[in-house]
């Protein structure tokens, strides 16, 4: 709170001790002070005895000020009915004055009595009318704090990025902000809560998870204070969907709260897909593949698994330098690729090593597959600008046996039929054993 500002609380009970000076003072059975909104509503601020009676329409507008009013019958005033009976009496009398405020609001002061209109002074006038200027003070005191309050709500309402929906406990008139209004597609405000409750069923029901939704939404509103972050797939968009209570008159105040998390979505994929991707190639890492080894493996069935070195690939880089050997690296990933059938997975795992994984292939085709790939890459040269590199690569190969006890067991078989391969003259095939 600033310096110097009132505090509503002080203001409230500042206005009751008024009230109970003017009831005292004039005799009167009740006194209540309440501002009328252009609406033409009353909204009371605050009573005595207490507590403070609901808001209700105002039709007689005072036009006496206190120190010309008297009582008059209460029939000829055309207060509603729930106001006469608000000590649980019928009032007979009453006075109505209007309380010169600086805000702008009407506002007014208003004694009822039980019995007939009581005699009036010219003393009980004046003393009233001081209490009604100083009452005025005080409505008006407390209506600038109120303004300031909400131009500050306003502020923070519009100025966050989020799309914001606050229901309040009466859940009469739910107040939304340009973002949420841009979302649901109604305007800014205070909205109809039919319009607002049918505008964000058809959003939900817009989304590719709407069956979902609906059904976590289903159970959560079993409990009347639930509260919940969900994703809302809006196609390409996906918004994070924040909703839970807050204090209010009726107790169905709610507030909803909408995130756009697509950027974020988008950069939390991109960052689990480069986890497990070779950046100079565009395969998967080692990482990847031993992971899709052993979910193939796990899934059971025939599996074969084949690991590739380039042969003499030191001599490659020595010859012609580190980036044409960047350039054959990229150019085998590739044609090992396209030698290879859609469900087939191949990864670079380590510098000059690859591995393949064929999933449902029968131990007899598996030379046939190792050979195709070996012969793929001595068919032509890697042709970069004026340069022609010959590239050789040694394969060995495994199919799943009854021994191996994983992935990785299969993986090592292969591993060590290349080793054969190598050990056995390069640019060649060897199978396991
Ligand atoms: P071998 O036939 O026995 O496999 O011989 P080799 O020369 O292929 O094997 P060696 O393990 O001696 O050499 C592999 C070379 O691969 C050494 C390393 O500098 C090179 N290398 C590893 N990663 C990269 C890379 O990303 N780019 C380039 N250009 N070279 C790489
Ligand atoms: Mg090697
Ligand atoms: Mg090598």
């Amino acid at each position: 709170m600033e310096p110097g500002a009132p505090d509503r609380d002080t203001q409230a009970g500042g206005l009751a001790s008024l009230l109970r000076l003017a009831r005292l003072g004039s005799g009167a059975d009740y006194a209540l002070a309440a501002e009328i909104g252009a609406d033409g509503v009353a909204v009371p601020a605050a009573a005595d005895p207490q507590p403070c009676p609901p808001a209700f329409l105002w039709r007689s507008p005072p036009d006496r000020p206190a120190g010309d009013a008297a009582p008059e019958p209460v029939r000829q005033l055309h207060l509603p009915g729930s106001l006469t009976l608000a000590t649980g009496r019928p009032a007979r009398a009453a006075l109505v004055v209007p309380l010169a405020t600086a805000g702008g609001l009407g506002a007014v002061l208003i004694l009822l009595w039980h019995e007939e209109a009581p005699a009036w002074t010219a003393g009980k006038a004046e003393a009233l009318d001081h209490v009604c200027r100083a009452a005025g003070e005080a409505l008006a005191a407390r209506s600038l704090l109120k303004r300031q309050v909400e131009a500050r709500f306003h502020d923070l309402f519009e100025s966050v990025p989020l799309g914001i929906i606050v229901i309040d406990g009466s859940g009469r008139a739910p107040q939304i902000n340009a973002l949420a209004a841009a979302l649901l597609d109604l305007p800014a405000g205070f909205v109809d809560p039919a319009r607002l409750a049918a505008a964000m069923r058809q959003l939900r029901e817009r989304c590719s998870n709407a069956d979902a939704l609906a059904e976590r939404y289903e159970l959560l509103g079993a409990d009347l204070d639930y509260a919940a972050t969900l994703l809302w797939q809006l196609g390409e968009r996906v918004i994070q969907v924040d909703s839970h209570p807050v204090l209010g008159d009726g107790g169905n105040g709610r507030i909803w709260l909408f995130h756009d998390v697509t950027a974020q979505q988008r950069l939390e994929d991109d960052l689990r897909r480069l986890a497990g991707q070779d950046p100079l190639t565009g395969l998967s890492n080692r990482r990847a593949f031993e992971a899709a080894a052993e979910r193939a493996f796990e899934k059971g069935g025939a599996l074969a698994m084949v690991m590739i070195d380039i042969d003499f690939f030191k001599r490659i880089n020595d010859e012609h330098g580190h980036a044409i050997g960047d350039t054959v690296l990229a150019q085998v990933a590739q044609r090992l690729g396209g030698a290879l059938r859609d469900g087939d997975h191949v990864a670079r795992i380590g510098g000059e090593e690859f591995a393949c994984l064929l999933p449902l292939t029968a131990p007899d085709d598996v030379a046939a597959i190792a050979e195709r790939l070996r012969a793929t890459i001595e068919l032509a040269p890697v042709v970069t600008g004026i340069k022609a590199v010959s590239v050789r690569i040694s394969v060995g190969a495994a199919s799943r046996a009854a021994g191996d006890r994983s992935a990785s067991a299969l993986l090592a078989r292969a591993d060590r039929a290349l080793y054969a391969a190598k050990r056995a003259g390069r640019n060649r095939v060897a199978l396991a054993p």
